[in-house]
């Protein structure tokens, strides 16, 4: 599947000041808007100074609102595996859905076909690592729930995007210091509360089980996302 995007130029980017080369984060986001145009419309206002590289609507039509190789305004205050500030490095994705505000509701097929076919061209076009495919939640997950638990991580996965290994339903005695352990070598920031944290990584990982606590269902997943120490 070719993806052509359709060119909507948003005022609000940047140059990236360690030059196009910096990138090496893929973002992804739902629009949380009650529109696909209402939040077009405001990714491409000057006053509300945000905007992201690409917008998915529903029907799988994509359209480029900043190139690659400048910098958008989509991720805020954010961190990721040390870093801060991910606009400088990431490629972002605003993928159409009211989100939990306005009535999140499933990715259609179209829209994710066209969701995977785009970010396995930026994948092409930049070393991203697996690790470093993430949700705005991921990054900011005190303030964050996008592209949240009905986003098809596992399917991305299948077709070499991101790193989401099978779960097996698992079991293990759960241990906070070894929780906490594992959400910071997987890449999250650790000054939240632990339900906080482990709210974004069930969103990510265990989406069927996004109750913010560590049960031992959580407790296996964080061991089998972790990084081998
Ligand atoms: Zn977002």
């Amino acid at each position: 599947m070719l993806i052509q995007p359709i060119d909507l130029p948003s005022p609000n980017f940047r140059d990236r000041e360690g030059g196009p080369a910096s990138v090496d984060m893929l973002m992804l986001h739902y629009t949380g808007m009650q529109s696909a145009q209402a939040a077009i419309d405001r990714l491409r206002d000057t006053e509300a100074q945000v905007s992201s590289h690409y917008v998915v609507d529903e029907d799988g039509t994509v359209y480029r609102l900043v190139p690659e190789h400048l910098r958008a305004a989509h991720a805020g205050i954010s961190f990721w595996r040390g870093r801060r500030a991910l606009n400088e490095f990431s490629v972002g994705i605003e993928i159409v859905n009211p989100g939990h505000e306005w009535g999140y509701r499933p990715f259609p097929a179209p829209q994710m076909d066209a969701v995977r076919a785009l970010c396995v061209g930026i994948l092409d076009r930049h070393p991203i690592q697996p690790r470093n495919v993430v949700g705005h939640s991921d990054v900011a997950p005190n303030r964050k729930q996008d592209p949240g638990e009905l986003f098809d991580w596992a399917g991305l996965a299948a077709a070499g995007i991101g790193f989401w290994p099978e779960a097996h339903g698992k079991t293990a005695e759960p241990d906070e210091t070894e929780a906490w352990q594992a959400l910071e070598s997987i890449g999250y920031e650790t000054q939240w509360p632990l339900d906080i944290v482990l709210s974004a990584f069930q969103r990510h990982f265990l989406p069927s089980r996004v109750t913010g606590q560590l049960d031992a269902f959580t407790m296996a997943r964080l061991l089998e996302v972790q990084p081998d120490p």
